[in-house]
């Protein structure tokens, strides 16, 4: 990725702080799922948070690379330190860049940038895949708007200042009739419900957000009334480069942990091991092929629904299938914390589903290419 001087020098300093400071907290964070407080008040403070938001809202003004390699390379170290930014930024930040109103983006980005937590609540008991489905409802009284219902599998839930909350406000429309509101968590009414134990990614909170008679102005709402459930698929398209960037980051990390295990042992690994690396780096290569050309489209502002998929699909498979290959030939040493390559094989199943699962990514590049009539690339 080709990125100006000042961007180069920024992921320098991430680096430095993901090798320094978040290489030896990821195991404990891991271990006791908690959440990562200092390791985010010093994002705040070096700027991962503000890469990608523009100088007159408090951010650095970088582009959107800029900030898909940091998510990629704390992501190297630790999962769950990367997704928090990665969702502030790509699911609450975007969307209020791209479609909020001049004050709406005031009151928010600037708060982002010096590493305040955001969230995106979409996902609901019976409304996962299907997004449209949703049954919150945000129902207009006078010149304001009432919300009630409950979300679930919320990242950041637990700490976040701020939530981007879909709700219908049109119920004959369908997917026509979805509104998006930007609700602050001291907001009458609206509370975090229930913490889920998870697989991996133990030291992000994942929670439910409740919704009980949340009253809002109508300039809570970003972008336009019933035009949620677009944005909402608009946001996604970002957001599942920086699933990419992370799923990419976890297999780099797993990769790492076979040379540095060959090297302690003196070459120890078998043909068999060396050709299962050779298909980790073909497929490592594919994913971040696919990656870079999505980052250049978003950057470029044409569409990226096809590439968006593609690089989520291709990364996150490939994340899962090299973990857990990587767990395969490091034997016993794999199962113990001595290395970090049983977490990453937990951290990596994750990218395969929220953003929207594989199967459904699946279901986007198909109807893509039916509607191109072929493909070309
Ligand atoms: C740790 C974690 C964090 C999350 N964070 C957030 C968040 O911050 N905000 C948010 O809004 N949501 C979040 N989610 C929710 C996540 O986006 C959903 O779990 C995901 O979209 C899938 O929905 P579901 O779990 O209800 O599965 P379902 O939709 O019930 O799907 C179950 C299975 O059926 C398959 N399937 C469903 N429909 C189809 C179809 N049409 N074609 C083919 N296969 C299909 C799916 O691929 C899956 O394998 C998170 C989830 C987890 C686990």
């Amino acid at each position: 990725m080709n990125l100006p001087i000042p961007e180069q020098e920024k992921l320098k300093e991430v680096e430095n702080f993901a090798t320094s400071k978040v290489r030896t907290r990821a195991s404990e964070i891991d271990e006791s799922s908690s959440f990562p407080v200092d390791l985010i008040k010093e994002m705040g403070e070096i700027g991962v948070f503000s890469t990608y938001i523009p100088k007159e809202y408090g951010g650095l003004g970088f582009s959107l690379g800029t900030l898909m390699e940091s998510i990629r390379i704390i992501s190297r170290e630790c999962a769950s330190t990367a997704l928090i930014p990665d969702v502030t930024v790509s699911l609450f930040g975007e969307p209020v860049l791209k479609y909020g109103t001049e004050s709406l983006k005031k009151k928010y980005l600037s708060r982002i940038s010096m590493g305040t937590i955001g969230a995106l609540a979409i996902t609901e008991p019976a409304a996962g895949s299907d997004a449209a489905a949703i049954k919150t409802t945000a129902t207009k009284k006078g010149e304001r708007y009432v919300l009630n219902g409950g979300k679930t599998f919320i990242t950041n839930g637990g700490e976040a200042e701020f939530f981007l909350a879909s709700a219908v406000t049109a119920p004959e429309k369908k997917h026509h009739g979805i509104t998006l509101f930007a609700l602050d968590k001291e907001m009458s009414g609206l509370s975090v419900g229930k913490e889920f134990r998870k697989l991996g990614i133990r030291g992000t909170s994942t929670t439910e957000v409740l919704m009980d008679n949340v009253e809002v102005g109508e300039e809570q709402i970003v972008g336009n009334l019933n035009e949620g459930f677009r944005i909402e698929m608009d946001t996604l398209n970002v957001g599942r480069i920086g699933i990419a960037s992370q799923a990419i980051g976890i297999s780099e990390g797993a990769i790492m942990d076979i040379i540095s295990y060959d090297r302690k042992f003196n070459g120890h690994l078998k043909e068999n091991a060396m050709f299962k690396l050779a298909d980790m780096i073909n497929q490592l290569h594919s994913s971040v092929t696919k990656y870079n050309e999505s980052i250049s489209l978003v950057e470029a502002g044409k569409d990226t629904t096809l590439l968006s998929s593609l690089s989520k699909l291709q990364a996150g498979d490939s994340a899962v299938k090299i973990t857990s290959d990587a767990v395969g030939i490091l034997g016993h040493h794999s199962m113990t914390s001595e290395y970090p390559t049983e977490r990453r094989y937990r951290e990596a199943k994750i990218t395969q589903i929220y953003e929207g699962t594989n199967e459904i990514q699946r279901v986007i590049v198909a109807r893509e290419i039916m509607k191109l009539g072929a493909p070309s690339f």
